[in-house]
C-alpha cells in the first residue's frame, strides 16, 4: 500500500519529493482514537514512511529503466499489449515490483499484465524453494531429517508426548529415553520425557551438555523444540551410522538416563539475558519509550539486542544507558519469576511483550522490581549481582530503524576487561609511555610525523630541484655543486646521489647547513675518480674553511664544520681543488 501511495504520488501528482509520512497527522487523528499504536508508535511509524518511501523511491529509479525494457519485449510477444506473467514476476523477483506497481506502470503504457501466469511463476519459484529445503530441519550446516513418528521409535507409530521441561530451576535431572532416531553426520535425535536442556527460543540459545546411561554417553550439542518435544542432537560415544532404528531402539528406548547441563554455560547465558532485559528498560529510559525490542541473541559469550530508534546512539546517551544497566547490578536486585499469569493481568501491570509474537491465555513474567517486566519464557539470574559487570562493545545499524547493541557481562566483560589491559600494555610498551600517557605520547608521535612528511616533501622539492645548472667544466670532469639551506646529512647525501646518480664523469659537492652546523658531502663517479679525482680530499679541504674536518673514501666521503657563514666561500674553491686534483 505504502509502495502504491508512493507510485501514485510520484507519477499521478508528480510529488517529487519523500512525502507520504505528512499525511500521518491527518490518519492521527482520524484513526488514533480507535487504533492506539497510531499515537503511542508515532516516531517509529513516521521513521518507517520515511525510510520506506525513501527505498522504494530508490528501487523506482532503478528498475524504471529496466521495465520500458520490459514494455518493450511485452509488445513483441505473440500477445501483443500483455506483459507476460513471468516477465512481471522478474521484475517482482530481481527489482521488487510487486505486482500492483507493475500493473500501474504498464497501464500507463497501455499495456496489461497477465495476472494469471504471474501468481503461477510466482508458485513455481516458491516450489522450487520449497524443494530445495525439503522438510528438513537445518543444524549446523548439515541438513537433518526426521518427523516425530520416527523419533518416537514405538512399534504404535506415536508421536512422543511434548517434553516437561525441568531446566527453569534444575541444570541436571534423571530421566526416561522415549525416542531415539539417527539424523546425518552420525548424530542421534534423542527424546526425554523431562529435560533440564533449554531449546533455543526467544533470542536464547540452545543448552549443551551430555546425556548418561548404562554403557552409553550422548554429547548434546543442540536442540530444536518440534510440537512441544524437545529433540536433542547429540553425538553419541559408539558408532550410530551402522545401526539400524531397531538396534537403536534397543540400545537406547526406555533407558534411564541422568541429563547434564552444561551449567558454566548455562550460567553465562542467563547473565547475558538478564541484562538484556536491564538493557530494554534502561535503552527505554534514556532514549523515550518508543524503544521497543526488534529481536536478540542470548549466547555464552555476548548478547546482541536490537531495538526500534531512528538514529545512531551518542557516546553520551549510550554512557548512561551502561551506567544504569551497571547500578543496577550492583544494588543487587531480586529477578522475580511469575508463572502463569492471566495475560490480561500482565498487560495491566504493563509487561513488555514482543511486537507480533503470539502468546497464550498464561504467561510467564520476568520482574526486576522497579525496573523491568517482561513476559519471557528464557533462563535468567536468580539476582542482579550475578551479572557482574555489563559492558557494551558496540552500538551499530541493523536495519532501517533498527538499532543494535552487542554487550557483554560476567565471564566475557572480565575476558573483555583483560583483552583491553593486554593491548593497552603492548601499546606502552611500544610507545614507551605510561598508559594514562599514550594519548599525549600518541600525539607527539603524530606531530612528529607530520614534521617528517615536511621534511620529506622538501627534500623531494630539493632534490628534483637540484638541476644540472651549477654544473661547471673542469678539464672534462663534470662539477656540479649544490648548497641546501635547513637540510641534515641524510638529505644532504641525497641530494649528492641523484647530483652523481649515473654519471661516470660527474663530481657532486653539497653543502647543508642546519642548526649552525655544515655537512659537506662529496660523490665521484668512476671515471671522473680513474682521472684523480677524491671525494676524501676534496672534503677534506673545503671542511677546513667552514671550521671543520673529515675526508674518507675516493668515490665518497663526507665531513663537517661549525660556520655556516662560510659555505659559499668553501664551495667556491672546490673547481680549483678538483683541477689539482685530475691535472
Ligand atoms: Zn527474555
Amino acid at each position: 500500500m505504502i509502495r502504491r501511495a508512493v507510485l501514485k504520488g510520484d507519477r499521478a501528482l508528480g510529488i517529487g519529493e519523500v512525502f507520504l509520512w505528512k499525511l500521518y497527522e491527518g490518519v492521527a487523528e482520524a484513526l488514533g482514537g480507535v487504533y492506539d499504536e497510531l499515537i503511542s508508535r508515532r516516531e517509529v511509524i513516521v521513521e518507517t514512511l520515511k525510510n520506506e518511501e525513501e527505498l522504494f523511491r530508490g528501487t523506482l529509479a532503478k528498475g524504471i529503466g529496466e521495465l520500458s525494457h520490459y514494455l518493450k519485449l511485452a509488445r513483441r510477444t505473440p500477445q501483443a499489449g500483455t506483459m507476460p506473467g513471468p516477465l512481471a514476476f522478474q521484475l517482482y523477483d530481481t527489482y521488487g515490483f510487486p505486482l500492483e506497481v507493475t500493473q500501474e506502470l504498464c497501464a500507463e503504457a497501455g499495456i496489461e499484465v497477465d495476472i494469471d501466469g504471474f501468481y503461477e511463476a510466482l508458485k513455481e519459484a516458491q516450489e522450487r524453494s520449497r524443494a530445495a529445503r525439503g522438510n528438513a530441519t537445518v543444524y549446523g550446516g548439515v541438513v537433518v531429517r526426521f518427523d516425530l513418528s520416527v523419533l518416537s521409535g514405538q512399534r504404535d507409530n506415536a508421536k512422543p508426548t511434548p517434553t516437561r521441561f525441568v531446566g527453569y530451576d534444575a541444570t541436571e535431572t534423571q530421566a526416561t529415553i522415549v525416542g531415539a532416531c539417527p539424523v546425518e553426520g552420525g548424530q542421534l535425535a534423542v527424546a526425554l520425557d523431562q529435560t533440564p536442556f533449554y531449546a533455543e527460543s526467544g533470542g536464547e540459545v540452545s543448552d549443551t551438555g551430555v546425556i548418561e546411561g548404562e554403557g552409553f554417553r550422548l554429547e548434546v550439542l543442540d536442540l530444536i523444540k518440534q510440537d512441544g518435544v524437545y529433540v536433542h542432537l547429540a553425538e553419541p560415544d559408539f558408532d550410530a551410522t551402522g545401526l539400524t532404528q531397531e538396534a537403536l531402539n534397543q540400545k537406547l528406548f526406555r533407558q534411564a538416563v541422568t541429563a547434564r547441563v552444561d551449567a558454566p554455560r548455562r550460567r553465562r547465558i542467563t547473565r547475558n539475558h538478564t541484562a538484556t532485559h536491564l538493557l530494554h528498560a534502561a535503552l527505554r529510559q534514556v532514549l523515550g519509550k518508543h524503544v521497543t525490542q526488534a529481536g536478540s541473541l542470548v549466547a555464552p559469550d555476548h548478547l546482541r539486542f536490537d531495538f526500534t530508534h531512528s538514529k545512531g546512539m551518542t557516546p553520551d546517551e549510550l554512557a548512561e544507558v551502561e551506567r544504569l544497566v551497571n547500578e543496577r547490578v550492583l544494588e543487587a536486585r531480586p529477578v522475580q519469576v511469575h508463572s502463569d499469569v492471566p495475560i490480561a493481568e500482565a498487560k495491566k501491570r504493563g509487561a513488555m511483550a514482543l511486537f507480533g509474537e503470539k502468546y497464550g491465555d498464561t504467561v510467564r513474567m520476568i520482574e526486576v522490581p522497579g525496573f523491568s517486566l517482561e513476559l519471557c519464557g528464557g533462563c535468567h539470574v536468580r539476582n542482579t549481582a550475578e551479572i557482574g559487570l555489563f559492558k557494551v562493545l558496540h552500538e551499530s545499524s541493523a536495519a532501517s530503524g533498527v538499532r543494535r547493541i552487542e554487550a557483554v557481562t560476567g565471564e566475557g566483560a572480565y575476558e573483555w576487561v583483560r583483552q583491553m589491559e593486554s593491548t593497552l600494555y603492548e601499546a606502552s610498551s611500544k610507545l614507551k609511555a605510561q598508559a594514562a600517557e599514550l594519548p599525549s605520547a600518541i600525539e607527539r608521535l603524530q606531530e612528529q610525523l607530520r614534521d617528517e612528511r615536511k621534511r620529506l616533501e622538501r627534500l623531494r622539492s630539493q632534490a628534483s630541484s637540484a638541476s644540472t645548472e651549477n654544473v661547471v667544466d673542469v678539464e672534462g670532469i663534470e662539477l656540479a655543486v649544490e648548497s641546501l639551506t635547513d637540510a641534515d646529512m641524510q638529505e644532504t647525501t641525497l641530494v649528492a646521489d641523484r647530483l652523481a646518480e649515473g654519471n661516470p664523469r660527474r663530481v657532486a659537492v653539497v653543502a647543508g647547513t642546519s642548526n649552525g652546523k655544515v655537512m659537506l658531502v662529496a660523490k665521484v663517479g668512476e671515471e671522473a675518480r680513474s682521472r684523480g679525482a677524491h671525494a676524501g680530499n676534496l672534503v677534506r679541504d673545503l671542511a677546513k674553511i667552514v671550521g671543520g674536518g673529515g675526508g674518507g673514501r675516493p668515490d665518497f666521503a663526507t665531513a663537517g664544520g661549525k660556520d655556516p657563514s662560510r659555505v659559499n666561500e668553501a664551495l667556491s674553491i672546490a673547481e680549483a681543488v678538483l683541477r689539482k686534483q685530475v691535472q
